[in-house]
């Protein structure tokens, strides 16, 4: 058969443009702004279809910890499909997701002894909003119904999610399908004046919140926060001081400690999970994102003992009856357990220490450069904000940042007028050193 070439081939990006609705994205945009059509990745490198490669310096929207295209995680993933792809956990369970919550509780020392599974994150928030609230139902105490969200905090994007998520452009056309919540003052450390440290901070947010707590602590179930990062919140850090003060308000207001680790946990903060930093455990705490390396779609929400005991009855609707189809799929149970293996095996925490000091030298430049304010850094997660009188062109300087990354050979997403970088855990001294030097390029190139 003689194969005719298409004269004018319509090219990937075009369809999609065409026929794929883009998440978080005005698509308009792409009029001006390029969608990249990725062909394949290995390590810390995408290649586009022409074969360009760029350097994922944010992890694949925070997803990726050992790489693209990682052997481990590979052999793991098909050699769970030779075994059972998915079944219902409901009625059923499987090696993979009983070894998973096995070793994620280790990893709490026992302190969130039960895992309840679902695929994405916002998903995750939402059984920790639903358990908290039906926990306080059948202490006879259902008048505990309301939430606390944090200023500038984000949890995801579905309804329960949203209406705890203080980002306004998210938020705007939902208000009211949204819960009322009661929002509280960000510890942010970018707040400090003059003389004061992030603890000063965290304590002042801490005080507005025990103000709050004591007025209205009968009618709270929980408070939710993104332990010591608040990351789609322009990476905005704060004292783990913080974490301290609310696990103690919440244990004499008997309200629950949501932690929300999806960004954060997985090593992300320089421990296993961001709340080890502040020595606390919170009530819930949900995992996702890193948790299956950036593989497949698995989330995951934790609680202790007392929580599930709450549940535990002989009346149907006294249990949790919550579902997704997809819940504890194996093969994204795999994932997991295979990154978990590298965590052990590899010796990551430690080794990132070393890696998030060569982040810290990549980018010592932005440090002393007159155009940056608020460097900071927590553990694998490295941020500064760019003054906005350097800007060029404000409203899409993180528009025109990400091309001009694009350009340098580097996938960059600035959130509003912070740069961050979130590289996956395999990076080496090179790539991190060619990132900064790439950043610094393409910042060159969009500032005044
Ligand atoms: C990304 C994120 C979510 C939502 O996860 P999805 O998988 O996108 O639904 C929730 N909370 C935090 C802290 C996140 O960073």
């Amino acid at each position: 058969m003689k194969v005719i070439s298409d004269p004018n081939p319509v090219s990937l990006v075009d369809r999609s443009l065409a026929a794929v609705w883009h998440p978080c994205t005005q698509m308009k945009q792409h009029e001006s702004f390029p969608l990249i059509a990725i062909a394949k990745g290995k390590g810390a490198w995408l290649y586009d279809e022409q074969g360009n490669a760029l350097l994922d310096c944010i992890s694949s929207w925070w997803t990726n910890l050992f790489g693209h295209s990682n052997p481990r995680i590979n052999k793991a993933i098909t050699e769970q499909l030779e075994k059972i792809e998915h079944v219902m956990l409901a009625g059923f369970t499987h090696a993979p997701v009983v070894e998973l919550s096995e070793k994620l509780t280790a990893l709490t020392n026992g302190n969130l002894g039960h895992v309840f599974y679902a695929s994405d994150g916002a998903s995750a928030v939402e059984i920790a909003l639903k358990m908290s609230h039906h926990f306080w139902q059948l202490n006879g105490k259902a008048q505990k119904k309301k939430f606390i969200c944090l200023e500038n905090g984000y949890h995801g994007e579905t309804l329960g999610a949203l209406a705890v998520t203080d980002v306004a452009i998210f938020r705007e056309a939902y208000g009211s399908l949204l819960q009322d919540v009661y929002t509280v003052d960000s510890p942010d450390a970018r707040k400090a004046k003059p003389g004061e440290s992030a603890e000063d901070v965290a304590r002042q947010a801490a005080d507005k919140l025990q103000r709050l707590l004591e007025k209205e602590h009968q009618h709270i179930a929980a408070i939710i926060v993104e332990p010591l990062v608040q990351c789609a919140g322009q990476m905005a850090m704060y004292s783990p001081e913080y974490l301290r003060q609310v696990r103690a308000l919440c244990d004499r207001y008997e309200v629950h400690l949501i932690a929300d680790e999806i960004a954060v946990g997985c090593g992300r903060s320089g421990k296993f999970f961001a709340c080890e930093h502040a020595g606390i455990w919170p009530d819930f705490l949900t995992l996702s994102k890193g948790i299956s390396g950036g593989y497949l779609p698995l989330s995951l929400c934790m609680t202790t003992e007392k929580i599930y005991r709450a549940f535990y009855s002989d009346q149907t609707r006294h249990g949790f009856l919550h579902s997704h189809s997809y819940t504890g799929n194996p093969l994204a149970c795999a994932a997991a357990l295979a990154c978990l293996e590298i965590f052990e095996s590899e010796n990551v925490l430690e080794k990132n220490k070393m890696l998030s000091q060569d982040l810290a030298n990549a980018f010592s430049w932005a440090k002393s450069d007159s155009r940056i304010a608020h460097w900071r850094q927590q553990g694998m997660i490295l941020a500064f904000d760019i003054k906005n009188e350097c800007i060029k062109n404000p409203g899409i300087f993180a528009r025109e940042m990400f091309s001009n990354g694009l350009e340098n050979g580097a996938l960059i997403r600035p959130i509003g007028n912070t740069v961050y970088v979130m590289p996956p855990y395999i990076l080496t001294t090179e790539e991190a050193m060619q990132m900064g030097s790439s950043i610094k390029n393409a910042l060159d190139k969009t500032l005044i």
